[in-house]
């Protein structure tokens, strides 16, 4: 197979050079200038300039305008239509999309496909149905009268007001998504930042969101890297951050907000997740669930797995079943439909992976399969399978946010219980076996913001998602989102 033609309007779009979309229009920004370099080749396709402080703050202040003029007090049931409009124009776009994310991220094209669009829309529909129904609560005062008089009580949920939102470079649409469409449903308007590896998609996304209807100013967009985020951090008509990425940055992110004007943020940070397979697990079940927890877009999903506890009584089986899918694995290059792994989506990430697997076999790891970067231009690695002697090896400590599964095996239940919680971080772990009454019994026990049973990263709009611990602090999807984008106002009526 060869790689997919471009479509004449991904060449078009790069061709306009569009670096932000303010107000409902394009525009080129005055920043700093930032090569976007097609990862499967290490070339540089297009750049993209940084918002400088005077293009945020008009950014802020159109979504500002937009907020008290229109959005707020626009029937939800109109906002809904709008986002269903924009669901359908992503899917109509959707191959257009689907390339732009592929030549920034090096994610297979089939992935950009079934994730970045067909998710994306399917986010968007979920939210659109939340139209007309994010409401507050009648309620019974509880102290006595004392003349006679009576009272009653109800709450109203008002949007927050202006949303930052920031987002990494692994899925630059679909999280997008997944804060706008949550901000927009609620009444908010947003100014999103993406990350500057990745620009393109949700600059496109701008655009589609006018031709479905909405409003100028509602959804604005400024790139740029982090000194571009704190600038909209710490603006003062920002009511609430809504940031994806690192442990590392959040902490800052979650700092800054709090000391521009306790603004409110919600992080959904890293993981290092952890899946537990006990030792009545079928083998296939078991090779299959590490390849879907492992390795999807090379690994570098929030929620993928890189710690893997086996029952010490069925590690080899498992470990060589992997090894031997491994070698399966068609490497190439992302837009290729036959492609199963392309790169990795930046030098700087190459190169911090490059140095993790290098580094292994002095931290307590074996490398069983992988582990080398491929003599190719591109930022490509391979798949990496490997083993721990010690539970403090680095490569069961530390977040790769790679293609990497970790073993490392456990005799007993308290023993996979206390690996798992092992971490300071608590994003996602999983529970491989055929018992699901000790399943049952072990959930609890841990220490994650969600747990699966025999799946892995597996996400789904109405299940609330987000971590504990290092993972952050919030939840979106399912009814959570509520409580971060909207104030509850109580009011009380005396008669
Ligand atoms: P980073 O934390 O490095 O960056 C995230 C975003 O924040 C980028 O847009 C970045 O811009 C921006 N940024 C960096 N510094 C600042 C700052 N001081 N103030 C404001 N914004 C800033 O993460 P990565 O992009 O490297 O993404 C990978 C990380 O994201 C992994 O740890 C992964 O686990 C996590 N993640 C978590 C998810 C979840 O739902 N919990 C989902 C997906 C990823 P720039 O790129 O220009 O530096």
């Amino acid at each position: 197979m060869s790689d997919i033609a471009l479509l004449p309007e991904v060449r078009a779009f790069l061709q306009q050079g569009h670096d932000c979309f303010i107000n409902g229009e394009y525009g080129r920004a005055s920043g700093p200038a930032h090569p976007v370099v097609n990862p499967a080749t290490g070339e540089t396709f297009a750049e993209v300039r940084e918002a400088d402080p005077a293009q945020t703050d008009a950014a802020v202040n159109a979504a500002h305008h937009a907020f008290h003029g229109t959005w707020r007090d626009m029937a939800p049931l109109q906002r809904g239509a709008i986002l269903n409009r924009l669901a359908d124009l992503i899917d109509q776009h959707g191959e257009e999309l689907a390339q732009l994310e592929t030549l920034c991220s090096g994610k297979t094209i089939q992935l950009s496909r079934a994730f970045e669009v067909g998710q994306s829309s399917h986010f968007l529909r979920y939210y659109a149905g939340w139209a007309g129904k994010i409401n507050g609560e009648t309620l019974t005062p509880s102290l006595p009268s004392m003349q006679g008089e009576r009272y009653t009580a109800f709450t109203l949920r008002e949007p927050v007001g202006v949303v930052a939102g920031i987002v990494p470079w692994n899925f630059s649409l679909m999280i997008a998504i997944w804060k706008i469409a949550s901000a927009l449903i609620c009444g908010c308007t947003v100014v999103i930042k993406p990350s500057e590896f990745t620009p393109f998609t949700l600059l496109r996304l701008a655009g589609l969101a006018k031709e479905a209807g909405l409003p100028d100013g509602v959804l604005n967009v400024v790139c740029g890297t982090g000194a571009c985020g704190q600038a909209l951090i710490e603006h003062e008509k920002i009511s609430k951050v809504s940031f994806t990425g690192s442990m590392n940055t959040g902490r800052k992110v979650g700092a800054q907000a709090m000391q521009a004007n306790l603004t409110r943020a919600t992080l959904e940070l890293g993981g290092k997740n952890a899946a537990g397979f006990l030792a009545d697990i079928d083998t296939q079940k078991a090779v299959a669930g590490v390849m879907e927890a492992a390795y999807l877009h090379q690994g570098q999903v929030c929620a993928a797995a890189e710690r893997f506890y086996v029952h010490r009584s069925r590690l080899d089986e498992i470990v060589d079943g992997v090894a031997a899918q491994l070698k399966q694995l068609k490497i190439g290059s992302p837009l290729d439909e036959s492609t199963d792994f392309g790169p990795l989506s930046n030098r700087p990430h190459f190169e911090k992976v490059s140095q993790y697997f290098a580094s292994a076999p002095d931290q307590g790891c074996e490398i069983v399969h992988g582990g080398r970067a491929l003599d190719r231009p591109g930022f490509f690695i391979e798949p990496t399978l490997a083993v721990a002697d010690r539970r403090d090896a680095t490569l069961l400590q530390e977040e790769v946010f790679g293609p990497v599964a970790c073993f490392l095996p456990f005799d007993d239940e308290e023993e996979l219980l206390t690996l798992m919680n092992d971490s300071p971080y608590g994003l996602t772990a999983s529970l491989w076996t055929n018992d699901l009454s000790r399943a049952l019994r072990l959930v609890p026990r841990i220490e994650a913001g969600t747990v699966w049973v025999n799946m892995h990263t597996f996400i789904d709009p109405a299940v609330p998602f987000g971590g504990i611990k290092g993972s952050g602090i919030g939840r979106e999807f399912g009814s959570a989102f509520i409580e971060d984008y909207t104030e509850l106002k109580s009011v009380t009526v005396r008669y």
